[in-house]
């Protein structure tokens, strides 16, 4: 099956490699300026904090394997403490900078960092709005807060910052709707793929992949699995006595009547030709699947379908095969076993039901 990209998933990519940037640029200031021996005790305390926020943001992608992870509450917690956390430290030194006139140098390193920042968080987290918003927040609201109270201290370019961010804020919503334009237009792609425009249905491709997946799956499993061809009988005689439209609409009713018996996510229903379907049916017993298949024979004998020109009768021959991978016995057997079983439904007069288990 396709695997559907979860926004936290796509979050997660964009976002590896900017979580280290923060720890080289402190560096970098660290090394190139004098701060760090003016005030040793703010500059590692900073560097461990952002340290510990990429360690943890590496510890994270090291010990995800697998995408189910994606969705738990732990892990969000820590991507969003991986967004927000620096760009806090950022912000708080970014305003401790406005408020020492002494460290013009790191002033300026910061205020190119934090427009930065702002810039690349807006296109790196405007898959989640609120993330995105507060990652602007945490940036400039030290700046806001020290440019409101003391703006005789660098408050031109507080403001500029603050600014910025309101100009980001309407970016975010701007990417993030086109974002989620994207999701849903890829969905809807993914969708029309794998149905049948007529049922509703899966096609003869979607089934012949998931097929594929499911046999591999039982194989493993060592269990038994069910395939149910069904073809509506005499259905040329259908389009050629009420026309095409009502033959149509006989496929419609046969495909809503079997998609009624069958209604578990894990039934894989199928329109794989013209008048012809195909069920497979997982974690159900021989018997049961025996039981619904004839009751289907019958729901659908039992119900005419009204036309001008009165009502027609229709009636479908089912085969059905239930069997375990094994040695000597694969896919194609397995799909030529429901065949045969069709085949030999028809030649006793069909509106039957015929079965193998092997
Ligand atoms: P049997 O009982 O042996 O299955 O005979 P049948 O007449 O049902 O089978 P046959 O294969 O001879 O005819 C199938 C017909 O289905 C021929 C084709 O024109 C018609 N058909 C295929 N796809 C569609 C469709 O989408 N709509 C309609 N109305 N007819 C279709
Ligand atoms: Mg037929
Ligand atoms: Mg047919």
């Amino acid at each position: 099956m396709i695997p559907i990209i979860l926004p936290e998933q796509n979050l997660e990519k964009r976002s590896v490699s900017g979580g280290y940037l923060y720890v080289l640029a402190w560096l970098i200031i660290g090394l190139m300026t004098d701060y760090i021996d003016e005030h040793p005790i703010i500059y590692s305390v900073a560097m461990a904090m952002l340290l510990g926020f990429s360690l943890s943001r590496l510890w994270a992608k090291l010990s995800s394997g697998k995408q189910t992870h994606y969705d738990k509450p732990g892990w969000q917690r820590l991507l969003i403490a991986n967004a927000i956390g620096p760009a806090l430290v950022y912000g708080i030194l970014f305003a401790f900078a406005m408020l020492h006139i002494e460290h013009h140098e790191l002033f300026i390193y910061l205020f190119m960092i934090n427009i930065a920042l702002l810039s690349g968080g807006t296109v790196t987290y405007s898959p989640n709005r609120l993330l995105a918003n507060y990652y602007l927040l945490a940036i400039a609201l030290p700046a806001l807060v020290v440019a409101l109270t003391r703006p005789q201290e660098r408050g031109v370019e507080g403001m500029m910052m603050v600014l910025y961010m309101f100009f980001n804020l309407h970016m975010i919503r701007l990417l993030n709707k086109e974002y989620q334009e994207r999701i849903a237009q890829k969905k809807s792609l993914e969708e029309l793929a794998r149905k049948d425009s007529l049922t509703g249905l899966f096609n003869r491709r979607f089934f012949d992949e998931t097929m594929h997946l499911c046999w591999a799956k039982h194989q493993r499993r060592q269990a038994s699995l069910a395939l149910l061809i069904l073809d509506i009988d005499n259905f040329k005689s259908i389009n050629d006595i009420y026309g095409h439209p009502v033959g149509d609409e006989v496929i419609r009713k046969v495909a809503a009547t079997i998609g009624k018996n069958f209604q578990r996510e894990i039934d894989i229903i199928a329109r794989i030709g013209g008048e012809e379907f195909a069920v497979l049916v997982q974690e159900t017993s021989f018997e049961q699947t025996r039981e619904l298949a004839e009751s289907i024979c019958r729901q659908i004998a039992d119900n005419s379908i009204d036309t001008d020109q009165g009502p027609a009768s229709v009636t479908v021959s089912i085969g059905l095969a239930y069997a375990q991978p094994r040695q000597g016995f694969d896919q194609e057997d397995f799909y030529k076993l429901a065949d045969d079983c069709l085949y030999q439904a028809k030649d006793q007069g069909k509106n039957q039901v015929v079965a193998k288990s092997i």
